[in-house]
């Protein structure tokens, strides 16, 4: 058929060949088309922005992406970098009193995050259950990022009047995603923002008529209070993915520096007298729990890679 004017589009979310983009402007501006995309575009994902043409029949043609700023990658079983979505402003690190945060898998995240080139937060939810008992031990943790730079907020999706402010600032005029360990509460979070959840990736998966199965893919919500939210399952195992080890001395900011100042050319950076980490850390340059788990990282990596090359 017979194809429209060129125009601006965004991806809400993509199954195969399909894509639904929301058009940005225009008559029609805020409605969702499917699209298909033209050959010679390689691989768009939710958050791209598009160029696209409509077509006569209501279904229309992507016929180029915009430069992204930022680009969410997962390896595949192979190692190979997969996009997931695009154009996101910040992570989100979800932590809670319950299940207690550990140091070493809020590193993860962060060095997964600071991979990307994408800034990262720590939200603490459930900040109704801070008492007397566990209060001391997460100011301190919390303090730790800080000291940082990373930014640090509370919040409680349980009561949200009461922290309105801190999450509807965090994700207004931005797109965010939500990560972290399971159980605490970016579900709930995402469930205050996006009171309509299913509704929406139920009409979503409809109009592509391949059924909930579809719910997998990532997708972009416009936020009533303003800002875009992306999610889907794949996103929220962020950070657990495998990384190799220039990736990990890259993720940790303030250690990133100074082994570029260890003067041990195949330093492992694992204790070996006359390392610069151990020098930087008598200096309380990094702390003694950053530098542990700097250390746990590289070995529990190394280990997995090890037995995954003997499996292999
Ligand atoms: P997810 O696995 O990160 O998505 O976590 P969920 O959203 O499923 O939440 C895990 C549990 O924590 C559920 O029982 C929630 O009701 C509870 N929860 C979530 N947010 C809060 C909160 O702000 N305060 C309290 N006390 N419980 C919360
Ligand atoms: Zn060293």
């Amino acid at each position: 058929g017979e194809l429209g004017q060129e125009q601006a589009g965004l991806i809400i979310a993509h199954y195969g060949q399909q894509l639904d983009v929301e058009a940005l402007e225009g008559d029609r501006r805020g409605e969702l088309f499917r699209c298909f995309v033209r050959a010679n575009i390689d691989s768009l994902v939710t958050g791209d922005r598009v160029v696209w043409c409509l077509g006569d029949d209501n279904v229309g043609v992507i016929v180029a992406r915009q430069e992204r700023h930022t680009l969410l990658q997962r390896p595949d079983n192979f190692g190979q970098l997969k996009p997931v979505a695009a154009n996101i402003d910040h992570i989100v690190l979800v932590i809670a009193p319950e299940p207690e945060p550990h140091d070493n898998l809020i590193d993860r995240y962060l060095v997964a995050a600071e991979n990307t080139g994408i800034p990262a937060v720590i939200l603490l939810n459930k900040a109704d259950l801070i008492n007397d008992h566990n209060r001391d031990r997460l100011e301190a943790l919390l303090d730790r990022y800080r000291n940082l730079g990373y930014p640090v907020l509370k919040a409680s999706a349980h009561h949200p009047d009461e922290h309105d402010d801190a999450i509807t600032s965090l994700v207004k005029d931005r797109t965010s995603v939500f990560v972290g360990q399971s159980g605490v509460g970016k579900s709930s979070i995402i469930q205050t923002l996006v009171p309509d959840r299913e509704l929406r990736v139920g009409a979503l998966s409809e109009s592509t008529g391949k059924g909930t199965h579809t719910t997998t893919t990532a997708t972009l919500f416009h936020l009533d209070r303003g800002g875009d939210l992306i999610d889907s399952p794949g996103i929220r195992e962020f950070g657990l993915w495998h990384m190799t080890t220039d990736e990990i001395e890259y993720g940790f900011r303030e250690i990133r520096e100074i082994i570029g100042l260890c003067r041990f050319r195949d330093c492992r950076h694992q204790g070996e007298p006359g390392c610069a980490l151990d020098k930087a850390a008598a200096e309380g340059r990094i702390t003694p729990e950053r530098l542990h788990s700097f250390r746990r990282i590289l070995q529990t990596m190394a280990e997995q890679q090890a037995r995954g090359l003997k499996l292999s």
